[in-house]
């Protein structure tokens, strides 16, 4: 009996693959990446093959990789039987000199349907189940900009570089402290989902939300002296269309570069977070942090300014502490990012870009302990500070 065809399909919530220009030859699959903000590369990676039970696939790809082919030499493609569970696929070669990326495994599919991405998804539906979830904790309350619903509005929505419909999509921001303690408390503000393809960091916000409203002793002890602000998925727009960089709205404009009243005026999502970080901590922000994710660089990173100490704050000094693997880069306020708009505008005492990076390998549950350990350290520098 003929095979059934290999049938390849993107779209769906952060979904990104060009499947008009995708192919499949035999046992090989070629893929035509997308990558709407640097055009003719490719970047965010995440769609799911039918019909692949019992075969042994080889999945190719250029390496017209943004931001550099290198980047490809370790990168481990995950896949996912069951769209729950994800695995790295056992082999993944870069061949600089063929110019191409090829990875799969070497024993046949077990199932009709295969998830396969770049790394581990965190899809913008995942996201409004979490805050759901949250919603429901007595430690979780809107803050001053949003709803009951923990929803600050929604984003613009609008048409993507593939022509489809993207629908408005709900942009939130909540609070977490115990209310039975009262102010004066210290600011923490924590955000992330500016770049729609780094789906890790959503990942690690995940796991120290839960932390933050969980039982464990710190997580109360810091909930009494702390307001911490929390604005999850700046970008939901880009997440669910799948793009790297931009919002749905503007394709060509780093949605990380706007971060300032005069330059947000036409960008709505943008500007809904950047609003309420300007009203919601109603005084000095004590640590803000942002995350982020990047391509394989060896190491997760956080990414602070040395000239103001930060490298020597009480919070990071725990953070090492708790994580030595994590590297330290320097910055400024040179491009307005929401690290300098954090500095210059909402005069944040300490302000870091905190990337997770596609490490090879690297398990989930590493990113979530990561995120738990964000919360440990917040508890050891405000406590003893
Ligand atoms: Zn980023």
């Amino acid at each position: 009996m003929p095979e059934k065809p290999i049938v390849l399909d993107a779209d769906f919530d952060s979904g990104s693959l060009d499947v008009a220009n995708s192919r499949v030859d035999g046992d090989t699959v070629h893929l035509a990446g997308r990558d709407n903000y640097n055009t003719g590369n490719w970047k965010w990676l995440h769609f799911t093959a039918d019909n692949v039970r019992g075969r042994t696939l080889t999945f190719q790809i250029g390496n017209h990789f943004d931001t550099d082919p290198k980047r490809l030499d370790r990168l481990q493609v995950v896949y996912s039987l069951d769209g729950e569970r994800w695995h790295y696929f056992e082999h993944n070669e870069h061949d600089p000199q063929a110019k191409t990326f090829r990875f799969g495994n070497h024993t046949p599919f077990t199932t009709n349907r295969v998830a396969i991405a770049y790394g581990f998804p965190y899809p913008l539906s995942r996201l409004i189940d979490h805050t759901e979830r949250i919603r429901q904790s007595p430690w979780v309350s809107p803050t001053a900009s949003s709803n009951d619903q923990l929803l600050l509005g929604q984003s613009p929505g609008g048409t993507d570089d593939l022509g489809r419909t993207i629908k408005p999509n709900p942009i939130y921001g909540y609070r977490i402290t115990d209310p039975a303690e009262q102010d004066p408390k210290k600011t923490i503000v924590l955000m992330s989902g500016v770049h729609p393809n780094e789906t890790l960091a959503n990942h690690t916000l995940e796991a120290l939300v839960d932390w933050l409203v969980s039982d464990a002793t710190h997580a109360a002890a810091l909930r009494k002296i702390a307001n911490i602000l929390v604005y999850p998925m700046a970008n939901p727009d880009g997440r669910f269309a799948g793009y790297n960089r931009s919002t749905v709205q503007h394709v060509d404009r780093d949605a990380n570069r706007f971060w300032r009243e005069d330059l947000w005026r036409d960008m709505p999502d943008v500007a809904t977070v950047g609003n309420a970080l300007l009203k919601d901590p109603g005084g000095p922000i004590d640590v803000f942090i942002d995350l982020h994710c990047w391509t394989d660089t060896q190491h997760h990173v956080g990414i602070l300014c040395k000239e103001e100490g930060y490298w020597d704050h009480p919070f990071w000094r725990a953070m090492i502490a708790l994580e030595p693997g994590i590297a330290s880069w320097d910055s400024g306020w040179d491009n307005p990012s929401t690290e300098t708009f954090a500095f210059l505008q909402l005069k944040a005492r300490f302000c870091m870009t905190f990337e997770l990076m596609y490490l090879p390998g690297e398990k989930l549950v590493n990113l979530q302990r990561i995120g738990r350990h964000l919360g440990e350290a917040l508890y050891r520098a405000l406590t003893c500070g």
